[in-house]
C-alpha cells in the first residue's frame, strides 16, 4: 500500500481545513501598507524624535538591562511609576500589556463563555471585535449617528437586549476623533453595572484634554485602558489598564507572566522620568491639530469632523480618488471609506509636524483640483 508523503502539497489544504478554525481561515492577515519614502500619516504615530542627548542616555540604560534574565513578572516599579504619573486613583493598581491590543485579548480571555457578547459603537477600533471573536464571544456593533456622535438611546437599547459582558468605548473614538460626552459614557457604565464591564479606552488621552480615570472608584464595572503608543512610544508596545482591584486580580490570571519584556520595561521607566518631553510633543501636536483644522475648514469640498485625538477625519467628494492622488504624491493616509458605511468618502489623517501637515495640505489641494 502506497501512502502519500507527509509533505504532499495537495493534502496541505485539507490539513489546514482540518486544524485551523473556520473563523480564522476566513480572515486576512492584518495588512500594513509599506510607507517607504512616504509622508506617513496613516497610523497616529508621534512624528517627533527624542532629543539626541536623551537617546544617548536611554542607550546606556538599555545596555545595562539584563537580557539574560526573565522580567520580574510583578513589574512593581514600572506599575508604581505609572500609577503616580498617570493619575491612577489611590488604592487602584494597573495591569500591563504588550500594547493595549494584548490587554483587550486578556479581557476577552477572562470573560469569554459561549453565548456571551461584547458591544461597541460603530465605527470604532477594530481590535474590539477581532480578539473577542477569537475567544468565542459574539460581537454587537451599534452605529453612531450620521454626525458620528454616540447614539445613547440605541446603545442603551442594544445593551438591554444583548446584556454584553464587555462594552468598549474609545474615548476619544478611533477612527472618528469624536470625544463622547463624559456623562453619556458614565450613563452607559451605570446601565451595565449589574452584568457587564465598560471599558473606556483612552489611547488618545494625551490629545483629548479629558479623562475618566477619576471616575474609577464610582463604578465596580469600569475598566480604564491606556497605551503609550500615541504618546510617542508606539515601538515599545506598552499598554496599561486600571479597575477595581478584585477585577484586576482576575485579569492578571490570564496575563502571560512575562508579557512585558525587559527592554520595554527599561525604556518605559526611563521615558516616565522624562514625561515632560513627550507631553511637550503632545502639546505641539494639539496646536498643529488646531492649525490643520482651520486650514481644512477653508478648503472647498472638504468636511473635517471635530477631533479630540491626534488625527482628523475628513470627508471628500471621492475618497478613493483622493487617496490615490495623495499616494501618487507620496502622502500615505488611511482610506476610512472602506471601514464602515457611515464613513463613506472619508479619509483619516494623522496630525504631524508643521512641514508634514503642509505637505499633506498641498497634496490634498492638488488632488481636489484633479477631481
Ligand atoms: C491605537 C489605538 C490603541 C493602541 O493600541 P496599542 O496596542 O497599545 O498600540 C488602542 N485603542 C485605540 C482606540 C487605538 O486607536
Amino acid at each position: 500500500m502506497m501512502n502519500k508523503s507527509p509533505a504532499d502539497p495537495a493534502s496541505l489544504d485539507s490539513l489546514l481545513d482540518g486544524v485551523i478554525r473556520p473563523l480564522v481561515r476566513g480572515w486576512h492577515v492584518y495588512h500594513v501598507p509599506s510607507a517607504d519614502g512616504m509622508v506617513k500619516l496613516d497610523a497616529m504615530e508621534n512624528p517627533y524624535a527624542l532629543p539626541t542627548a536623551l537617546r544617548a542616555e536611554l542607550a546606556g540604560r538599555l545596555a545595562a538591562a539584563e537580557l539574560n534574565r526573565y522580567p520580574v513578572p510583578s513589574y512593581t516599579r514600572l506599575k508604581q511609576e505609572i500609577r503616580t504619573r498617570m493619575g491612577v486613583p489611590e488604592g487602584y493598581d494597573v495591569l500591563l500589556g504588550n500594547g493595549s491590543d494584548e490587554l483587550i485579548s486578556m479581557l476577552s480571555a477572562a470573560c469569554a463563555v459561549p453565548g456571551r457578547k461584547v458591544l461597541a459603537p460603530e465605527p470604532s477600533f477594530v481590535m474590539y471585535q477581532i480578539p473577542a471573536q477569537m475567544a468565542g464571544l459574539g460581537y454587537v456593533g451599534v452605529p453612531l449617528r450620521a454626525d458620528l456622535t454616540l447614539d445613547v438611546p440605541a446603545m442603551l437599547a442594544a445593551m438591554e437586549e444583548h446584556r454584553p459582558v464587555i462594552t468598549y468605548l474609545s474615548y476619544p473614538n478611533n477612527p472618528t476623533g469624536t470625544l463622547f460626552a463624559a456623562d453619556d459614557v458614565l450613563r452607559i457604565a451605570e446601565a451595565a453595572a449589574s452584568y457587564g464591564l465598560v471599558v473606556v479606552d483612552e489611547a488618545y488621552q494625551p490629545f483629548a484634554g479629558a479623562t475618566l480615570m477619576s471616575a474609577l472608584p464610582q463604578f465596580n464595572n469600569l475598566v480604564l485602558m491606556r497605551t503609550v503608543s500615541k504618546l510617542g512610544l508606539a515601538g515599545i508596545r506598552l499598554g496599561y489598564m486600571s479597575a477595581a482591584p478584585a477585577l484586576l486580580r482576575e485579569f492578571d490570571k490570564v496575563r502571560p507572566p512575562y508579557n512585558v519584556n525587559v527592554l520595554t520595561e527599561t525604556a518605559a521607566l526611563f521615558m516616565l522620568e522624562h514625561l515632560d518631553v513627550l507631553e511637550a510633543q503632545a502639546a505641539a501636536l494639539r496646536e498643529e491639530r488646531t492649525r490643520l483644522m482651520a486650514q481644512l475648514a477653508a478648503l472647498e469640498g472638504v468636511h473635517a469632523f471635530p477631533s479630540a485625538a491626534n488625527f482628523v477625519l475628513i470627508r471628500v467628494p471621492d475618497a478613493d480618488k483622493v487617496f490615490g492622488a495623495l499616494l501618487a504624491r507620496k502622502v500615505l493616509v488611511k482610506n476610512a471609506g472602506k471601514m464602515h458605511a457611515l464613513l463613506q468618502n472619508c479619509l483619516r489623517i494623522t496630525v504631524s509636524t508643521e512641514q508634514e501637515n503642509a505637505a499633506f495640505l498641498a497634496a490634498l489641494k492638488a488632488a481636489l483640483d484633479e477631481l
